[in-house]
């Protein structure tokens, strides 16, 4: 239960009728001083878990974030709010950070934004210990853990908050953690006398799809096309050249992306990330470097061309659409290559044997996902260690992939395989074997005589799409690995089972593409009553014009989802407007009467 004052504070400042699953018990505990670790999916509301608690207590809610570029406008938000916040960051010049400093000291403000190498400055310390400290809330809290995939060291030091300021409490926050990250966590903060709330994982506004690698480009394109023209939406690519390739390629079709990676000066990203944040329905194409903490809430989709490297850094992606809770789409597109590349970087790369085995088991948990025949958000949920019922909104519920028995294909592949293993210091790769398979005389199996092996020609049953897919499931179900040195396909310990027939492979048949089903009913941005339509679009200009002129993103001054609300209860009075959704104190004082005008405009 809420306290009457926090319960006053939401509906106040910001405009929300009730709290969230989770939110009223979080805020209580922590505004009565006990610590906290809270796991929350993204879009789960996990910002007013301490703001709220910031505003109740005495003194300023300390706020450790990574996310230096964003938090300009986490600030501008809150203000726009009527809440009183800062930041301190390297960004600023010495007299910018005086002025935050004071304002701190004099008591002035609500909340304090720190990077978190912030506090390897003494002087930092010595500011915290002379003014007063509510609370410390450190968000995206797994970048302490070195299991998981977004370790930042400067986070390390965090640990020794809790005996420098014994008395003040403590609330982590993130979005993604399995039980082995939530223990690390727990342990490196020193909160593991701190209460654990871990809300569901579900984001049940997502739609998860993930399909055969054809032709990426084409791929990507329908999706935009049919499904997300106008929406604003994350394409992540693995490498820079691919970045700029695929923001082109949509540029050049008429869908205006912009390109985001760390090949780019601080200038550009920065300008483009703005751009993103401020404008509607622009699509950013980026390495996985963008978008951590991006808490702009009306993103549609977000679309990954290549395979990502865990579940974890996955589902935290995908996590950026829809925050709004409004229907989106996670799509992944993943091809053989991917994997090849994929377990080949993770060979070649830096780390112990242990941390290489990590890697490989994040690998091995995507790749399970990716081959499943069963409802994508049972698996994913079951990942992070939660039970969850089919449903209904992935590909594989909405058409089912069928299983057929592959043993004999794969036991083709295989024995191709062993008779190439002789050379192995030569790169065959899948199309190679897929070649002599089909009994296809290429110049390669010319030049070593493969046409002359027993296999040569023995798989004229499957096309070469069929083919490439028992390949890569080969690969998912570790019945067939990638060599680190040469990157030739070569067998594990398990594939001799297959060869000597004493083991089954069930394969995953591709079923026809699910856009197709759904496509007709997700063209609106926001799915609304006809009449409702111009009205949206009108107050949707209307708050375009406004945002530009102060500088902020579109979503400060209103969501799509209390636009949406507006456009369909249509309020005649200031009353009335401050019933709906994300319209509290200060902003109905500030635009209240600019959105009735743009209403009777009507
Ligand atoms: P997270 O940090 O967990 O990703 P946020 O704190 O950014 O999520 O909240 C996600 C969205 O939900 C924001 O747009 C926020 O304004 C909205 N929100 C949070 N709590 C409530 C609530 N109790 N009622 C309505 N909307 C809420
Ligand atoms: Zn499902």
């Amino acid at each position: 239960m809420a306290s009457p004052e926090a319960l006053e504070t939401l509906r106040r400042v910001f405009g929300y009728d009730a709290f969230r699953p989770g939110q009223a018990e979080i805020i209580e505990h922590v505004a009565g001083g006990g610590d906290a670790l809270v796991l929350m999916p993204t879009g789960g509301g996990k910002s007013l878990c301490y703001q709220i608690p910031a505003l109740v207590r005495k003194g300023t809610g300390v706020v450790i974030s990574p996310l230096i570029a964003l938090m300009q406008d986490q600030v501008d938000a809150l203000r726009a709010l009527g809440v009183q916040a800062g930041f301190l960051n390297s960004t600023q010049d010495l007299d910018e950070r005086r002025v935050v400093e004071a304002q701190f000291l004099a008591g002035e403000l609500d909340l304090l934004y720190l990077a978190p190498e912030r506090l390897r400055v003494p002087a930092t310390i010595d500011l915290l210990d002379r003014g007063a400290v509510s609370l410390f809330a450190i968000d995206e809290a797994h970048c302490v853990s070195q299991w998981g995939h977004d370790f930042r060291p400067d986070y390390l030091m965090l640990s020794g908050l809790h005996e420098r300021w014994p008395d003040v409490p403590r609330i982590a926050l993130t979005a993604t953690a399995t039980e082995e990250t939530r223990a690390e966590i727990a342990s490196r903060l020193n909160l593991d006398g701190a209460r654990h709330f871990v809300a569901s994982f579900d984001r049940p506004n997502i739609q998860y799809r993930i399909e055969p690698k054809t032709d990426a480009k084409r791929q990507l394109l329908r999706l935009l096309q049919n499904e997300h023209l106008g929406d604003a939406g994350i394409v992540y690519c693995l490498s820079r050249n691919s970045v700029e390739k695929h923001a082109a390629f949509l540029t050049e079709n008429g869908i205006e992306a912009l390109p985001y990676h760390a090949g780019l000066d601080a200038r550009t990203r920065a300008a483009n990330q703005s751009r993103f944040l401020r404008e509607d329905g622009l699509v950013i194409v980026a390495t996985i470097a963008f978008g951590m903490g991006i808490d702009k809430p009306d993103v549609r989709f977000v679309a990954h061309l290549d395979l990502p490297k865990s579940v974890e850094g996955y589902y935290q992606e995908t996590g950026r659409a829809g925050r709004d809770g409004l229907p989106s789409t996670a799509w992944l597109a993943y091809g053989l290559q991917d994997v090849v590349n994929l377990r080949k970087m993770i060979d070649a790369g830096e780390g112990d044997a242990a941390h290489r085995r990590r890697q490989s088991l994040h690998l091995d948990a995507m790749l399970a996902l990716c081959e499943t025949v069963d409802c994508r958000r049972v698996r994913l949920l079951d990942y992070f260690g939660q039970a969850g019922e089919p449903c209904g909104n992935c590909d594989t519920c909405l058409t089912p992939p069928e299983t057929w028995d592959g043993t004999v294909p794969a036991q083709k592949v295989l024995s191709t395989v062993v008779r190439l293993d002789r050379e192995r210091r030569q790169k065959f790769g899948a199309g190679h074997i897929i070649d002599i398979l089909l009994g296809k005389k290429n110049a390669k199996v010319i030049q070593f005589d493969h046409d002359e092996l027993k296999v040569f020609g023995i798989g004229t049953e499957l096309r070469d799409t069929e083919w490439r897919a028992v390949v890569r499931q080969l690969l998912a179900q570790g019945l067939l690995t990638v060599e680190p040195n040469y990157g030739a396909l070569v067998l594990t310990e398990t594939s001799t089972d297959v060869l000597r027939g004493e083991r089954e492979v069930l394969m995953r048949r591709e079923p026809e593409r699910v856009a197709a089903k759904t496509a007709k009913d997700r063209k609106a941005p926001v799915d609304l009553p006809a009449e409702a339509e111009p009205v949206f679009e009108r107050l949707r200009a209307w708050r375009g014009a406004t945002a530009k002129a102060q500088g902020v993103p579109a979503y400060v001054i209103f969501h799509d989802a209390t636009l949406r609300e507006i456009a369909t209860a249509l309020p005649s009075s200031l009353a009335e407007l401050a019933k709906v959704g994300g319209v509290g104190e200060n902003k109905l004082a500030k635009y209240g009467d600019q959105v009735l005008e743009t209403l009777a405009d009507g």
